[in-house]
């Protein structure tokens, strides 16, 4: 009696080892794949609720110490959603100098998109693909934005590192919750 037991005991852990193997490269193949495409011109706006012509380009500014900004802020109020902007695999999660709470996501063309001073996390954890639209985070003033409004600190970073301005993929764009919106109006 005990044999047939451990035999069926043997065989499961096979099939789902097996299993955890066939899911590691399905993953690897479609992360790949994100690697060979290229970042759209126009992304959605990662807030929701923020419309394009809320949105100031604030790319370059001067900051203390002699820094640049190197992207663009997102005002909104407390705890709205931020959304993943793209497909891809969630790199970092946590707590990452003046940024606070942060999150970065490896997406298409391998470009590093940077969510930060957030209020709160989504439910992913690194290492986490993410869909274009899944909740990432809440807006909020963590890091070295505790004495400034609310907002979302958006950078996008080419593959080497460089910095681009997050403001020419958003100029033409709307947030997700407005596509949602205009799909649900077209039905
Ligand atoms: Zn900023």
């Amino acid at each position: 009696m005990a044999r047939p037991r451990l035999l069926g005991l043997a065989l499961l852990v096979a099939l789902s080892l097996a299993g955890c193997r066939e899911a590691a490269i399905r993953y690897n193949t479609r992360y790949n794949t994100l690697l060979q495409e290229e970042l759209p011109r126009t992304l959605p706006i990662p807030v929701d609720g923020v419309t394009a012509s809320h949105l100031q380009n604030t790319w370059g500014y001067a900051r203390d110490g002699g820094r640049h900004h190197k992207g663009i802020d997102i005002f909104a109020p407390r705890n709205t959603p931020v959304r993943s902007a793209t497909a891809g695999i969630i790199d970092f999660k946590g707590m990452k100098g003046l940024g606070g709470q942060v999150v970065t996501v490896t997406g298409p063309g391998g470009y590093r998109l940077y969510y930060a001073h957030l209020e709160d996390f989504g439910l992913q954890e690194a290492g986490d693909w993410v869909e274009p639209g899944e909740v990432i985070g809440y807006v909020g003033n963590s890091g070295n934005a505790a004495i400034s409004s609310t907002h979302l600190h958006y950078g996008i970073y080419e593959p080497s590192g460089r910095a681009v301005n997050p403001y020419t993929y958003l100029k033409n764009s709307q947030p997700f919750s407005m596509q949602a919106e205009m799909q649900t109006a077209a039905k």
